[in-house]
């Protein structure tokens, strides 16, 4: 018997625990995740109104209905069980935890009540327990969100679709009702680079076409002519497309809907401004472009903003005792091992970038490694597996969520849902337990 403990029960752990469990003659694989719920970023990061992309759970949920998998949720690896208990009791530990704390934008005034990183205020709305309390400040008419990312464009959307918009998307009931409180008005949306040098995709730009109250604007002086001649033809359509949609923002009314979107290239955040400890203002410095690079031009604009969102990108947790990269923030790796018998996947390995699919291709590779790694070197000893960590888990007072127990969770969230939205979700791990 070779025992699998995966860390992290996010698409990456997903991808690697089905080639795992399909390909390797008797293995066993644990899939541990902190939380009661499974499927990480599925649930809490891909935004709640793309419901398309969250249905790729449904190949997951096969996975976990298999005889040599199981799901053990409510664990914290590092705290309730340690990773040196992982190393010494399975064959292969993997770690997928992915990347969910969000990067600082190092400016003053990034403490200011009003200030909020992307994963934490997408984490609030997508109901993620560990920001059920965030209650974030929504209170005034200007908002900036920083960086020119896809996950800067899901939160403008989120918090610019109407409440018809929103009915067949899972965000939280509290979460909603905020957003469709907040006298919303206008949205800064600032890339410090051009519009050429943004990492958003062309689909998820169009979507600001068709929003019913929230009209997309751009500056036509910021927008190039046409492409440049050496521009890379593997991403040339992409960008020559940004470039129609950018145009066609530009010619947009702004008093034709009630909330203005605007497109800000070439300024980075230099300062947050407060007034009583909140979010008064924000001083951008213009860039002009070198190369694709942003040169600060010493020129500055202050836009009056009361809520300020960084959508900068993200770090991985540290687990005590895992070798950690701390200037990039993500798992210490040479070819996806940690170390003897410890693999890695995904963006705790990587970082923050690609989509589901990317973690797909990933995640096979290294589940080949595994496979490669254990043909070449067999085990010499069987460790105990899932034997040990359970007699620790009842030793320890532990609570594990099985994924029969998390059925039930998900079949709650689903019943207690109004008709056309297709879950409402708990957002606190009491409430989750109390129906088990
Ligand atoms: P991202 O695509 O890397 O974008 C981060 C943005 O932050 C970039 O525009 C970057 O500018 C900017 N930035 C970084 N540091 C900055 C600073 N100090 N000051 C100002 N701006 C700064 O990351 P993301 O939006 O978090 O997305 C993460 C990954 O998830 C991406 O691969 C994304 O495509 C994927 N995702 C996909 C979807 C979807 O498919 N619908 C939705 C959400 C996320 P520079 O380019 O100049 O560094």
């Amino acid at each position: 018997m070779i025992n699998v403990a995966i860390v992290g029960s996010g698409p990456s752990g997903c991808y690697i625990a089905d080639m795992l469990s399909k390909k390797l003659a008797n293995a066993q694989i644990d899939i541990y995740d902190r939380l009661p719920t499974p499927f990480g970023l599925v649930r809490s990061g891909v935004a709640p109104d793309h419901q398309g992309t969250k249905n790729i759970v449904r190949q997951f949920d096969r996975i976990f209905q298999r005889a040599n998998v199981r799901f053990i949720g409510n664990i914290n690896i590092g705290n309730d069980i340690s990773y040196q208990e992982l190393k010494h009791n399975y064959e292969i530990v993997v770690i997928t935890i992915g990347a969910v704390k969000d990067r600082k934008l190092e400016i003053p005034g990034e403490e200011l009540n009003g200030v909020y990183g992307s994963g934490q205020f997408a984490s609030w709305y997508n109901g993620h327990p560990d920001q059920a309390d965030l209650s974030p400040n929504l209170n005034g008419n200007a908002i900036a969100i920083i960086g020119n990312g896809n996950v800067a464009l899901d939160i403008s959307r989120v918090l610019s679709k109407t409440s018809e918009e929103m009915r067949s998307s899972d965000i939280t009931v509290e979460a909603k009702s905020k957003i469709e409180a907040a006298p919303i008005s206008d949205i800064y949306l600032i890339g410090r680079r051009g519009p050429l040098e943004a990492s958003f995709t062309n689909i998820e730009l169009c979507e600001f076409s068709e929003l019913q109250q929230c009209v997309a604007l751009a500056d036509p002086a910021q927008l190039p002519d046409r492409l440049p001649e050496d521009t890379d033809p593997k991403i040339a359509t992409e960008l020559q497309n940004n470039l129609v949609k950018l145009n066609e923002f530009a010619a947009n009314d702004p008093d034709s809907k009630p909330i203005r979107l605007h497109l800000m290239f070439n300024h980075s955040p230099l300062q947050v401004n407060g007034r009583d400890g909140s979010v008064r203002s924000i001083t951008l410095e213009k860039n002009s472009s070198v190369n694709g690079s942003p040169v600060p031009t010493g020129e500055t604009v202050e836009l009056q903003v009361q809520t300020l969102i960084s959508a900068i990108g993200y770090r991985s947790n540290t687990i005590e005792g895992m070798p950690f990269d701390n200037i990039r923030g993500t798992v210490s790796h040479n070819d996806s091992v940690i170390e003897s018998g410890v693999y890695t996947a995904g963006w705790c390995k990587r970082g923050p970038q690609g989509v589901i699919p990317s973690n797909r291709s990933d995640a096979m590779s290294v589940a080949k490694k595994i496979i490669a790694d254990l043909e070449a070197s067999p085990p010499e000893s069987n460790k105990p597996g899932a034997v040990v960590i359970d007699d620790l888990m009842k030793r320890r007072n532990l609570t594990p969520v099985s994924f029969e127990q998390w059925q039930i969770i998900n079949h709650a969230e689903i019943n207690r849902a109004p008709e056309g939205k297709p879950r409402e979700k708990f957002n606190r791990v009491p409430d989750m337990l109390a129906l088990l």
